[in-house]
């Protein structure tokens, strides 16, 4: 019988060495060693499915992947070493000198440069639709188009982007809709349900979800994920096998944490948009969203990113920041641990004003992963650090 999603976040295991033990040992080991040279041949020959090197498939990384896969609803998956890695080695095997990729402005910082500054060099162009003009996504797309690429909700704007309408463009222009599913985790939100082909995950984030390792996925149709497997264990971005080891551990927990980071960043999103010093709070599941309806309609839960104006600008926000007593200010989201950003001054302060204004960061922006904490603790730290700034 088919298995809740829950219980395949946790029940998917590889097979049991002879020691039978209950939770996943780790495969710490670089080869894997044949019974014979017909074994040998066999394996090398892909005659058989099993592990050869670590480079290529690991029993570690193997288990991860499945919970992924059975999780979204995908056919297949592929590892890397960074949810970066997995976004190049996706774009490397599927795009060729003279293609066109049609994506939202509103992208991942690395992600953004890949566009600008390398696909390029293998003369492939890219078109930006605006996040809230989703109509003009038609109008860019060419004849040598070949990807559809967005994030919802989107970093750090939190805006979300209707992904049963991008992925029927997609259908409609044979286009490869592929969507980086990092914010929603594969518990709130299945974009290959809508027509994805691929998703993309930064594991690094709430797939640890306690901010110890780096890692990535990109999971799908089969036949493309194929290639990128080859592309993968040729081009050496392979997650290691201990990153694998924690990595699946946290599949086993990430339906419990991903409720309590949202019903606790809901908690804290109502509370800053009763603040007198607050000009604006986004969340998903907040009522004033723009995109309320249809962040119910794709999304489980509204997930653990906030993002906020405080009145009065860029040194207000960086006063606030500084007298945050508990909350972390650091650049990495999804941890155990509510982490606060200002990303005018940090992640996109290379962009100019208006660069930064076309994706939504005002000065005074700030975006809050909620974490773990008790709810009334988070709370505090912020109602203290809002208080102190005028
Ligand atoms: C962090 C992040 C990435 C990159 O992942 P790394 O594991 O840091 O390489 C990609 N997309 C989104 C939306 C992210 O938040």
């Amino acid at each position: 019988m088919r298995k809740k999603i829950e219980t395949n976040a946790i029940r998917t295991q590889m097979e049991r060495s002879q020691y039978l033990e209950h939770s996943t040992p780790l495969h710490l080991t670089s080869s894997f060693v044949f019974e014979d040279a017909e074994d040998m041949r066999a394996s090398f020959a892909e005659e058989k499915e099993r592990n050869i090197y670590s480079r290529f498939t690991n029993p570690n990384t193997s288990e991860f992947v499945q919970k992924v896969v059975h999780m979204e609803g995908a056919e297949d998956g592929v590892s890397f070493a960074t949810g970066m890695g997995a976004i190049f080695g996706t774009f490397a095997v599927l795009l060729e000198s003279g293609d066109h990729v049609v994506s939202a402005r509103s992208i991942f910082g690395s992600t953004h440069t890949l566009f600008t500054k390398y696909l390029p060099k293998w003369n492939i162009q890219t078109s930006y639709f605006k996040v809230e003009e989703l109509d003009s996504i038609e109008g860019m797309i060419q004849s040598n188009t070949k990807i559809l690429y967005a994030e919802t909700p989107t970093n750090p704007g939190i805006d979300i982007l209707d992904l049963e309408m991008l992925g029927k463009l997609a259908k409609k222009h044979n286009l490869i809709l592929i969507i980086d599913n990092c914010f929603a985790t594969p518990y709130l939100q299945q974009p290959i349900k809508y027509g994805a082909d691929l998703v993309i995950h930064s594991a690094t984030k709430l797939i640890d979800g306690q901010g110890r390792v780096l890692g990535g996925i990109t999971v799908g149709n089969s036949k493309l994920i194929h290639e990128i497997y080859l592309f993968a264990r040729n081009s050496g971005s392979a997650l290691s096998p201990f990153n694998a080891w924690i990595l699946s551990k946290s599949m086993e927990t990430l339906v419990v944490r991903v409720d309590r980071h949202c019903q606790t960043a809901l908690t804290i999103a109502n509370f800053l948009e009763g603040h007198s010093k607050i000009n604006w709070v986004k969340y998903p599941f907040l009522k004033s969203h723009p995109q309320y309806k249809l962040a119910k309609k794709q999304m489980n839960q509204g997930g653990s990113v906030i993002a906020f104006e405080v009145k009065g600008g860029l040194e207000t926000g960086q006063n606030f920041l500084n007298a945050l007593e508990m909350l972390s200010l650091s650049s990495n989201l999804g941890d155990s641990r509510s982490i606060i950003t200002h990303p005018a001054s940090t992640t996109h302060s290379k962009l100019s004003e208006a660069d930064r204004l076309e994706v939504g960061i005002t000065d005074g922006m700030i975006r809050l992963s909620v974490g773990l904490e008790h709810s009334e603790d988070i709370k505090n730290d912020l109602k203290k650090a809002l208080d102190t700034i005028k």
